[in-house]
């Protein structure tokens, strides 16, 4: 990327929100949507819904707090038409029109607080929800990678961390930003990385850092899985590969096979074969649809894009969802059809 363009992005995160926030405000962007003719649904992406017991383990950027989702499930219940994603599926596959202020609800990675905290929400106010689970780490019940590594970082004994990048690296952690630096190129590694680099990688991350404490399980079993069904029926399940892989980034080979073993999980461990399924990161590409329309998926989701509605001209392979802010601020543009695509944790 050359400097001119990574300035221009850093511009655009910096007072993008900014802009679109205040365009929301004066009924500026619901006007150019109603000129634009827009309509359709918004898909929100959430992650953990973690109360303060757990919120110190993951990544601030996969969880919204206990307390935020409340209020955030309360303006939907107020405000918009929550339906199942199954029913948004069909409904854009017959062609039909999506009604105004329809939201559908979608968690990612398999949080136990998935159960244990925001069900319960829903609950109250008969939303339904879907889940998309990585089956590998239901199988192992297995902290996410990235709360792992952050975990490591966060409870480190040691100052200072080498990493082979090519070129070896050295980071003082004491200063906040060569710790955020060295969090990103750690991070970027483990992401890139096949299930059996990571899980070396990670090894090799506790060596270096010599952290205090390990992250308790987040992640739910299959037991609870099944709990979570039965308590919560308005709970579906969707795939989200079996080892959390960037599908762009592996073999076709394995990636069929990262697609079929996690429906064929999901299938064994609770009856119902997975008809929706989302990318890790967001990250697919043509050759993948081939592979979804093999393994009979009928709706799959990639990034979340700068047109986020979802309606009939939509790709079902290829829908949009918009990432949930952790904030209540913004919320409303979030879930509005006016949303222009919002950047990446707005509101955080
Ligand atoms: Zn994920």
């Amino acid at each position: 990327m050359n400097l001119l363009s990574s300035a221009k992005q850093r511009l655009r995160r910096t007072i993008g929100p900014y802009i679109q926030a205040m365009g929301y405000a004066t009924g500026l962007m619901n006007l150019d949507a109603r000129l634009r003719g827009v309509n359709g649904a918004i898909v929100l992406m959430y992650h953990s819904v973690a109360d303060h017991t757990l919120s110190r383990w993951i990544d601030p950027r996969n969880h919204v707090s206990a307390d935020i989702f409340a209020q955030q499930v309360s303006f939907l219940a107020r405000h918009k038409r929550v339906i199942a994603l199954d029913e948004l599926v069909v409904a854009i596959g017959r062609g039909q029109a999506v009604q105004e202020g329809t939201v559908v609800i979608t968690f990612d990675d398999g949080y136990l607080d998935n159960l244990t905290v925001a069900a319960p929400i829903l609950h109250r106010y008969q939303m339904p929800a879907t889940l998309f689970l990585p089956s590998s780490y239901i199988d192992r019940g297995e902290t996410q990678w990235v709360d792992q590594a952050y975990t490591a970082f966060q409870r480190r004994s040691e100052r200072w961390l080498r990493w082979e990048t090519g070129v070896e690296a050295r980071w003082d952690l004491g200063d906040p930003e060569q710790r955020r630096a060295a969090y990103w190129c750690v991070c970027r590694y483990l992401l890139q990385a096949g299930a059996e680099r990571r899980r070396m990688l990670l090894n090799l991350l506790y060596e270096r850092l010599q952290p205090t404490a390990k992250p308790p399980r987040l992640t739910l079993t299959w037991d609870e899985v099944r709990r979570l069904l039965s308590d919560y029926p308005r709970f579906s399940l969707g795939g989200h590969t079996t080892e959390h892989l960037d599908l762009t980034a592996v073999p076709g080979g394995e990636a069929k096979k990262e697609l079929t073993q996690c429906a064929q999980r999901i299938k064994e461990e609770t009856g119902v074969q997975p008809r929706h399924f989302s990318f890790c990161y967001g990250r697919t590409s043509e050759p993948l649809r081939c592979l979804l329309v093999e393994a009979g998926v009928e709706a799959a989701f990639g990034a979340c894009g700068h047109e986020p509605v979802v309606n009939a001209a939509s790709d079902p392979l290829n829908l949009p969802r918009v990432e949930a802010p952790a904030a209540m601020d913004h919320f409303a543009l979030a879930t509005s059809i006016a949303n222009r695509g919002l950047w990446r944790r707005l509101g955080r």
